[in-house]
């Protein structure tokens, strides 16, 4: 599995970092979890084609999860007519606001090479080469709306994506202990860096990746003099860094 960082950034865009995106690929296919970052402009920069991308699993409905590749889905809608992508999206009012505007700009789209569905409790997606389940998180729940952490595994690997979670981490699953994880990827934008350093320890996993972080000038000096305090190869993440494991 090979994992690349298309935006580490957190709610807003900073000059250095586009917000939230990662690219999977396993084998041939690829993945992608949430969509903040202007994903058709990376991949075409980078030469990699739209037609890989078999699905799009959003954490959340937040502008900077899933605004940035709305071009990337209306031009394979459109254009790429040898692509094809399953969007997942755990509300219907993102649903049906991303099936609003692909139709908008192409109405008279039959939307079958970008299929844009719901998901919700106990969702699965076993196809392509990736099993990935989602485990709901309390980031959205003071507005009564869904969020959730994916728990992705390939090619005998398993990978822990965390999304937006509460102020206290409270949220986060303790399945980050129990399960043995070779990557962790978890955000640091809605939390003390104290509550962050706490929770790591114990993970059971290879390597901890911290992304999504806010404010950066205060956090990414203390996870970097903290790694050292951790049995796991701890860093944060910037755009553009790969990890294959
Ligand atoms: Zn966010
Ligand atoms: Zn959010």
């Amino acid at each position: 599995m090979k994992l690349t960082f298309l935006g580490t950034s957190h709610g807003l865009i900073e000059p250095e970092r586009h917000c939230s995106s990662i690219l999977l690929e396993v084998g041939d296919c690829a993945f992608l979890i949430d969509g903040g970052a202007p994903v058709g402009d990376i991949l075409v920069r980078r030469g990699f084609p739209f037609e890989r991308v078999k699905a799009l699993f959003n954490t959340h409905f937040h502008d900077d999860h899933i605004f940035g590749c709305l071009h990337f889905l209306s031009l394979i809608n459109w254009y790429y007519k040898s692509a094809s992508v399953d969007v997942f999206i755990p509300e219907a009012a993102g649903v049906n606001a991303v099936i609003g505007l692909l139709r908008a700009a192409e109405p008279f789209s039959e939307l079958d090479r970008v299929r844009v569905r719901e998901y919700g409790d106990g969702f699965s997606y076993d196809e392509n080469g990736l099993s990935l389940r989602a485990i709901r998180t309390r980031h959205l729940s003071w507005a009564g709306r869904p969020s959730y952490s994916f728990v992705a595994e390939a090619e005998g690997r398993k990978l822990f994506f965390s999304g937006d979670l509460s102020d206290d981490l409270s949220d986060l699953s303790d399945i980050v202990y129990r399960e043995r994880f070779d990557l962790i990827v978890i955000e640091s934008a809605h939390q003390p860096i104290e509550t962050l350093l706490s929770a790591l320890r114990g993970m059971n996993a290879d390597r901890v990746t911290v992304n999504h972080i806010c404010p950066q000038e205060e956090k990414l000096p203390r996870i970097a003099s903290a790694a050292k305090d951790y049995p796991f190869e701890l860093r944060s993440a910037n755009d553009g860094d790969e990890i294959v494991f």
